[in-house]
């Protein structure tokens, strides 16, 4: 049974109930996850709070120390880490390797606090009187983390919140809880001091305890739309810091002058990479003019059959399962909608998979798709390719500010001034040109804009030493001059 981790030890979990844990692949229960309670989240914090005094007071140098270390367990472990991924996810080993390492880059930038952290001076602001900033730690943060990618999301929090001398609880997804065991006995080799990182496991009660505690100073969540502005909100209304990533709708221009069979090559992964369950994925392709229009088609309809759909422990397997049966049957409803609404299948991925046990979906291609569609608005989170026309460039940045989610979107031509224009014009603030996934990197800082986004600090790079610390400014002289030899 999945346990929590607080005070440095591993105890069961308070509440009564369970879910299933699932490995996608098979359809087969794996374990059970604990849906804990307020009282665990009260145990944790309690955890987190009493260890915050001596790790805010250890030198930030010193604090970094534990992750060197980290960062050398955690490599010496990936292929443990990426193997619980694919088996409580189901994206393809490679996909979830990838991951996992992704997650360790955040500890690579972490350690950098001590020059992150430093404050500012400034001599003389008047005659004889200084001005000093400090980036003084809080206390505790939380975070609270989606299914998509069990290792590497949590790590965009809490490698910069512990750097900078706050402590942690993490409540990862009730669905992909095992990956985060692993990672919590590994911490422990690094000898961190007890209650810096804690572990508590559950849903929503866990969630509303975390956003609520008075003990909790900030919280950064991923996840779904309506759960972001649920955190968002009852976050705020008590005086917490937040920042909460939500879902998104990721749409990929095509200019005529695009390369485009690295185009096409370069869309279809960015859309069925992960089986299409990444914040970042492509969703809708714009095509601007017939032309480019009857290329991606012709094109997406030889390359989307070719792509190898099974368990993602198969190395052969280039696309792995849909995490649950309740979203591949939401997503076969929303390819159902699109064809009701007038769009024309032209690779259909619904009975291709009918032989696998699990929840698979094979990409799928949808074409003649329009704006008032359903699918046009919706996140999928699946495998599915939709093709559109427009006639102009402005056309299709309209398109995309009207969306109401604005996390990335990608630009494909080789023209210099075209793609200037879009950076410049486009509402998501994660924008690729000629790149599929314009994830950015842990140096950088991560996070969308209107329903993909709440809050104002984005994730990990400078952005994290922003959230994770408070500013405090210190004016100074000295009235005697008696001491002065
Ligand atoms: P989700 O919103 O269902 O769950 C996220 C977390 O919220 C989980 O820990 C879950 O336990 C908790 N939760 C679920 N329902 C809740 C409720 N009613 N009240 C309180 N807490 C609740 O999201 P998911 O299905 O796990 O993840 C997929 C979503 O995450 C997609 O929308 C995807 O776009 C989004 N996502 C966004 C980013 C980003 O950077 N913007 C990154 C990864 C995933």
């Amino acid at each position: 049974m999945i346990q929590d981790h607080v005070n440095g030890k591993w105890i069961p979990s308070l509440g009564k109930s369970s879910v299933s844990i699932v490995n996608p692949a098979t359809g087969k229960e794996i374990d059970q996850c604990p849906l804990g309670t307020s009282e665990d989240v009260s145990r944790a914090v309690h955890a987190a709070q009493a260890a915050f005094h001596d790790w805010k007071n250890t030198p930030a140098i010193e604090r970094v120390q534990y992750l060197f270390k980290m960062k050398t367990v955690f490599e010496a472990h990936v292929e443990e880490l990426a193997t619980l991924v694919t088996k409580e996810h189901g994206k393809t080993l490679s996909e979830a390797r990838a991951s996992v390492k992704r997650a360790i880059q955040m500890i690579d930038t972490a350690t950098g606090m001590p020059s992150f952290q430093k404050g500012e001076f400034a001599e003389d602001i008047a005659r004889g009187i200084d001005c000093v900033t400090v980036r003084q730690p809080m206390g505790v943060f939380a975070g609270i983390a989606p299914f998509n990618f069990p290792a590497m999301v949590p790590f965009w929090f809490w490698p910069f919140a512990i750097a900078s001398g706050n402590t942690y609880v993490l409540k990862p997804s009730e669905r992909v809880p095992l990956t985060n065991q692993l990672v919590f006995k590994l911490i422990e080799q690094t000898g961190l001091p007890k209650g810096v990182m804690n572990l508590v496991h559950g849903g929503k009660e866990v969630v509303t305890a975390l956003c609520t505690h008075p003990d909790v100073k900030g919280v950064s969540f991923v996840g779904s739309t309506p759960v972001a502005k649920y955190v968002y909100t009852t976050c705020s209304s008590h005086g917490k810091r937040v920042q909460a990533l939500g879902g998104a709708k990721n749409f990929m221009v095509v200019l005529p002058d695009a390369t485009m069979d690295k185009s096409v090559a370069t869309a279809l992964e960015s859309i069925i990479g992960c089986a299409g369950e990444r914040c970042l994925a492509g969703s809708v392709v714009v095509c601007v003019g017939d032309e480019s229009y009857q290329t991606v088609k012709e094109r997406m309809t030889k390359s989307a059959p070719e792509v190898t759909v099974g368990d993602g422990m198969d190395p052969k397997n280039q696309m792995g399962p849909l995490i649950s049966a309740e979203s591949k049957q939401r997503i076969l409803g929303l390819i159902q909608s699109a064809v009701d609404e007038g769009g024309k299948i032209l690779v259909d991925g619904r009975t291709k998979v009918d032989h696998l046990p699990g929840y698979f979906l094979a990409p799928t291609v949808i074409a003649d798709v329009t704006e008032k569609m359903r699918v046009a608005n919706e996140e999928i989170f699946g495998p599915v390719v939709l093709l559109a026309k427009v006639k102009t460039f402005d056309e299709a940045i309209a398109w995309i500010n009207r969306c109401n989610y604005a996390n990335t979107t990608t630009l494909f031509t080789n023209s210099g001034p075209a793609a200037r224009k879009f950076c410049n014009e486009v509402a998501p603030t994660m924008i690729g040109i000629n790149i599929g996934v314009p994830a950015p990197m842990s140096f950088f800082s991560f996070g969308g804009s209107k329903d993909s986004f709440f809050g104002d600090i984005k994730a990990h790079g400078s952005a994290s030493v922003n959230f994770f610390t408070d500013e405090k400014m210190i004016t100074q002289r000295w009235l005697s001059d008696s001491n002065v030899w």
